[in-house]
């Protein structure tokens, strides 16, 4: 046989996997259905001198160093902290919300020792469940309903196309409230942006003289052919793709949230104060992201994208609904049999069906990789 590996997908997950396993001395064969690679985190340069991210914003960050290592190997990193303002009222206000944040949209003039009490009594004026079940609960138990309802409630509709109610309170656990003054969207010890983008990034992961990428190249459709070249029986396989189709959709279709990313380019300078402007109750996109902010590439034009959440199409986001994680376990429960064979990981957001930072994807593959070899 001529590999002793298959990956599938080389997005950030299978181009670590990949990696890792050329490495250790293994034959890789990479297939990505995509023409392009660097799975939604590709990258390209427009023709206004601007690296724009094609599936929306993307912001390394992380608190775990191995992970921060290995990706440091593949590029050098701009030292960018991530600040997020979100338009309310409007005014633009620092987000996730924070001691200024209060302070803007309450016109209040609090300290940061003030702020506890303060989100106690918005809290005593609210009804939510706890613990709490659902993501409604777990931001009104933090912040009360009256920031609730300004920040999160639009927002997380817009984003979900659903109720809050029906998502899990883990959504809402990615978003910090701060007493203090800092306005950091991420508190990771580890934060930047690939010089030169996440696409170079990856091809340089998989540039290994044991690794063959073929683009371009559906697994369901092309699995009969390979038998001469891989044996899954014997060899390993990485399965990156969406984790209801491997097995044919058996216990019924996962959602995946997708995207509508509509880019534009101006022609000025900037467009907006800050990389992300996010905008919860105009609108009907999301969030703005103006890219040279993270860059921090010069240019006398911007490039901008709105982000159009909708229901079907290229898959993004995991819904985190009881029904999605109760199938979800259901698949699981076949992706732990056939790992324990050996011969078998299933790493990433889509096929693990995670709502996975970029960190939390690498750290996934490479543990599992390292667990198998
Ligand atoms: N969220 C919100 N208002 C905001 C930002 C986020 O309600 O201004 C909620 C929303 O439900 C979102 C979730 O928090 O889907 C997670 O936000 P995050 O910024 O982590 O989303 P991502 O960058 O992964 O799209």
């Amino acid at each position: 046989m001529k590999f002793n590996c298959l990956v599938i997908g080389a997005g950030l997950s299978g181009s670590t996997a990949a990696r890792l396993l050329a490495e250790a001395g293994k034959k890789v064969l990479v297939i990505e259905q995509n023409r392009y690679i660097a799975g939604n985190c590709h990258d390209y340069l427009s023709e206004a001198g601007i690296t724009v991210h094609t599936h929306g914003p993307h912001i390394f960050h992380t608190n775990f160093r191995d992970v921060w290592d290995f990706v440091s190997r593949f590029s050098q990193f701009r030292l960018f902290q991530h600040k997020v303002l979100s338009y309310v009222h409007g005014m633009t206000v620092p987000f996730p919300i924070n001691r200024d944040t209060i302070n803007q949209v309450f016109g209040e003039n609090i300290n940061t020792e003030d702020v506890p009490a303060f989100l106690e009594r918005e809290k005593a004026k609210a009804s939510f469940a706890t613990p709490a079940e659902n993501f409604q609960d777990a931001v009104i138990g933090q912040v009360g309903q009256r920031l609730y309802e300004l920040f999160f409630k639009n927002y997380t509709i817009k984003q979900w196309g659903r109720d809050p109610k029906e998502l899990s309170a883990a959504v809402a656990a990615r978003i910090p409230v701060r007493s203090s003054r800092d306005s950091r969207y991420f508190a990771d010890k580890y934060q930047g942006i690939p010089i030169g983008g996440y696409t170079k990034m990856t091809e340089k992961m998989l540039d290994h003289p044991n690794i063959t990428l073929m683009t371009g190249c559906d697994y369901f459709q092309l699995k009969k052919n390979l038998s001469s070249m891989f044996d899954p029986k014997k060899g390993i396989t990485v399965y990156t793709g969406a984790l209801d189709k491997f097995f044919d959709c058996k216990y019924g279709p996962l959602e995946y949230r997708s995207v509508d990313i509509q880019f534009r380019t101006i022609d000025r300078e900037f467009y907006q104060d800050a990389a992300v402007v996010n905008y919860p109750n105009d609108y009907d996109f999301t969030r703005i992201t103006e890219f040279k902010h993270m860059t921090g590439e010069t240019s006398d034009k911007t490039v901008i994208c709105m982000e159009y959440p909708k229901q079907t199409g290229h898959p993004y986001y995991v819904v985190m609904t009881k029904e999605n994680m109760a199938k979800r376990e259901q698949y699981m429960e076949e992706v732990r049999k056939l790992e324990e064979t050996g011969h078998f990981i299933f790493t990433g957001r889509l096929a693990e069906y995670k709502y996975y930072n970029m960190d939390q994807a690498i750290k996934s593959a490479m543990d599992k990789v390292r667990g198998l070899i």
